[in-house]
């Protein structure tokens, strides 16, 4: 669901504007001075921002500047004034569209929803998204080759994290360390499977809390291994 920011100093309009977008599925959250608008511009996660020009502490001229210093989130920038719709235009803050108040709410949920179609094309062709495997306080993301375990990221070496991978992405089926070390190393690599024990070894030093209990790679005696879920 698209989140939607509201900095308004005028309770009754950001309350009236918040009605309107609820009604139509965005979730919004209200911020009714500027200082407090530009932090929840700055740190929060919204795929839209509407932006009132004039705001105690700090005005929507500077929170429009700050936030797309950093960030390419729509704004739509709001004032009662026409002539500030022209200076902000003038001004080439960034803003992605303009409206003078009073308008229809009706209006604004259509731009919203014009500018979130819009800017969801353009990530959405420019943004590729990394294949990640998550199990259990374990992340893999197999794009950027990065481990976390419990939120802290740990290196592994390249055949590590290929075995770690191999197993999260089959887990609950028990392969043997020939079918592991077929699968990691290829035919040419000098070793034998005792290089998958020794690997086995060094990943469960790295993301199990007691090496001599495993949690995520189990031992099937006789056999071999399983990543259990
Ligand atoms: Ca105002």
């Amino acid at each position: 669901m698209s989140k939607i920011l509201i900095v308004e100093d005028e309770e009754a309009i950001a309350d009236l504007e918040k009605d309107y977008l609820e009604l139509s599925g965005f979730e919004v959250e209200i911020e009714n001075n500027g200082r407090g608008g530009l932090e929840k511009a700055l740190l929060g996660d919204y795929n839209l921002i509407i932006l009132d020009l004039m705001l105690p502490d700090v005005d929507g001229f500077e929170i429009c500047k700050e936030v797309r210093e950093k960030k390419n989130t729509p704004i739509i920038m709001v004032s009662a004034k026409k002539d500030d719709i022209d200076k902000i235009r003038g001004l080439g803050l960034g803003a992605d569209d303009y409206m003078t108040k009073p308008f229809s709410p009706s209006e604004l949920v259509a731009r919203v929803k014009a500018h979130l179609a819009r800017y969801e094309r353009l990530i959405g062709s420019s943004a590729q998204v990394n294949d990640v495997v998550e199990i259990r306080g374990i992340k893999i993301d197999k794009t950027a080759r990065r481990v976390w375990v419990n939120g802290e990221e740990t290196n592994f070496t390249t055949k590590e994290f290929d075995l770690l991978t191999f197993l999260a992405e089959n887990p609950n089926r028990v392969f043997t360390k020939e079918e592991l070390f077929r699968e990691i190393w290829d035919m040419e690599s000098i070793g034998d499977i005792a290089t998958v024990t020794v690997h086995i070894k060094k990943i469960r030093e790295k993301i199990e809390f007691d090496t001599s209990k495993p949690q995520y790679i189990e031992t099937i005696w006789g056999v071999g291994y399983r990543f259990k879920v």
